[in-house]
């Protein structure tokens, strides 16, 4: 970027910083997927004006700008891979305040979502989306993204939370969508075209999230299984028998022992799979529904049920669960984290495919994630260096997404689609489908600054992982 337009983007910056030095620029390079991309400029403001008239001149020097969060983006998401500008938006974090009598909270987008559940609970409420990275990303990272977390099974994902939105157009217009009520039909529902867009159309600079109470009670239930296939059996019988659990999540084999192998949980090594389940309601509920999980799993194979009883039983339970992704990432250094997702009446069809694959490209092909809502998350574990195995990686990857969307699944159930699932976006979505996503970009966004290179592929794109 040539100096002129440093120095007017400096001129407009006014009050926040304006990163140049290709030191700074690099750590906004990467993001938790593939590949490095080194920004122009990265600028940091709290001021939603000084940044919409940021916006409103890139607009004008068509300069593309990439939102971004803490960059924990598992599909590309924040990456500037045109080259322009990247808007740090997790200095953004001065507004976090709960309205208990409209039962909402409003934050700025840098807010971390660990910290939105620490301000609903501390009033006995509850926000209940929970990525895995709650502690690291940004709220305003878990709209863009529409994530979700393993409470989605029971309490829905982001976008089910969101009733109001400040945004920056990429014309650099500041707009207001929703609002504080529940109820809101008034024209099209702006909110939700936002959330889940990746960054694409537009700055979200502020969020009015509904709140609900937290359940008196939470139980945990840990089931062992000698069957991958019989432990998904097991799943869609229990969403079948009236029982919702707050969560439900799959451990399999590989990923059972790299936790073992990282830090002993008292996990059983031999079983191919594992699955933990939380119920959560009134205390005598909750009770009734532990005994009925346990009569239902052995009736399907169960090996073993364990009922942890204390509440840090019951935490070190969770925490292993927690403890896969930095387990496996011992076996080798890279890790594709896919989230194909399939209806919960194909879980077990998926798990039996998902070995299929495995075998085939004679992959690390470990299992594990929100299996309770379809979101399996086959994480492929492999060396970036090993140009023969990667070949291999982006053909099983394929065969992935082949598999979930002829199961009536879907490409990404929480991760998006950034830059690593652009390329399949026409199998799932068919050409007029995502013609449609296209013309809706080209309305809002008519000179393509707003995170170019995202969601919609390129001419001949085919997934490098490189
Ligand atoms: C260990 C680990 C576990 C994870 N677990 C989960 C999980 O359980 N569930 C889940 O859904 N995801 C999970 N993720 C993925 C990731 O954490 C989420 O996608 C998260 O929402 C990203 O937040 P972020 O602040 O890091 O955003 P970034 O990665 O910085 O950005 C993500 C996207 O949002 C856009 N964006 C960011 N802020 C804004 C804004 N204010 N306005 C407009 N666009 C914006 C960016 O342009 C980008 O497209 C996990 C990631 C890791 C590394």
């Amino acid at each position: 970027m040539d100096h002129q337009k440093i120095e007017a983007i400096k001129n407009i910056v006014s009050t926040g910083s304006v990163l140049t030095d290709e030191s700074d620029r690099y750590s906004y390079s990467f993001d938790a997927s593939f590949g490095t991309y080194l920004p122009d400029v990265v600028i940091q403001t709290k001021e939603v004006e000084e940044l919409a008239e940021l916006v409103k001149y890139a607009n004008k020097e068509k300069i593309p700008l990439y939102p971004r969060g803490q960059s924990t983006s598992l599909s590309g998401g924040p990456l500037p891979v045109k080259g322009g500008i990247v808007i740090d938006l997790s200095v953004m974090n001065n507004v976090l305040v709960v309205d208990e009598e409209d039962l909402v909270i409003v934050v700025s987008p840098g807010v971390l979502t660990s910290e939105i559940h620490k301000a609903a609970e501390q009033k006995g409420l509850m926000y209940p989306p929970d990525p895995s990275s709650s502690h690291v990303s940004t709220i305003g990272g878990n709209l863009a993204e529409n994530s979700g977390g393993p409470r989605g099974l029971k309490y829905g994902v982001t976008k089910d939370y969101v009733i109001g939105l400040e945004v920056i157009t990429p014309e650099g217009e500041i707009i207001r969508t929703g609002g504080r009520t529940v109820k809101n039909v008034t024209g099209y529902d702006l909110t939700k075209l936002i959330v889940g867009s990746e960054g694409t159309l537009g700055i979200i600079t502020k969020a009015i999230l509904r709140l609900i109470p937290k359940p008196p009670a939470s139980e945990t239930v840990m089931v062992i299984f000698n069957s991958l296939v019989d432990a998904g059996g097991a799943i869609s019988k229990i969403l079948s028998s009236g029982i919702l659990p707050a969560k439900m999540e799959l451990m399999d084999q590989a990923s059972i022992i790299a936790v073992e192998n990282y830090e002993p949980s008292n996990l059983p090594r031999d079983a191919e799979a594992i699955i933990l389940i939380e119920l959560d309601g009134h205390p005598a509920a909750v009770k009734d529904e532990i005994d009925k999980v346990a009569m239902l799993c052995e009736s399907v194979g169960a090996r073993e049920v364990r009922i942890p009883e204390t509440e840090k039983e019951k935490a070190e339970v969770w925490k292993a669960r927690k403890l896969v992704s930095p387990a496996i990432v011992q076996i080798k250094p890279t890790k594709i984290s896919e989230d194909a997702t399939v209806p919960r009446s194909q879980i077990p069809e998926m798990c039996r495919r998902l070995q299929q694959i495995k075998e085939k490209y004679n992959l690390h092909l470990v299992v594990f994630g929100h299996a309770g809502d379809g979101n399996l998350h086959p994480n492929i574990i492999a060396d970036k260096s090993d140009r023969e195995e990667m070949e291999r990686v982006e053909l099983a990857v394929a065969e992935i997404f082949e598999a979930a969307v002829e199961l009536g699944g879907t490409l990404s159930g929480e991760h998006g689609i950034g830059t690593m699932k652009a390329p399949f976006m026409e199998m799932e979505l068919g050409v007029v489908g995502l013609d449609m996503m296209k013309r809706i970009k080209q309305a809002w966004d008519p000179n393509n600054i707003m995170n170019p290179g995202k969601i919609f592929p390129e001419k001949g794109q085919k997934l490098v992982l490189k």
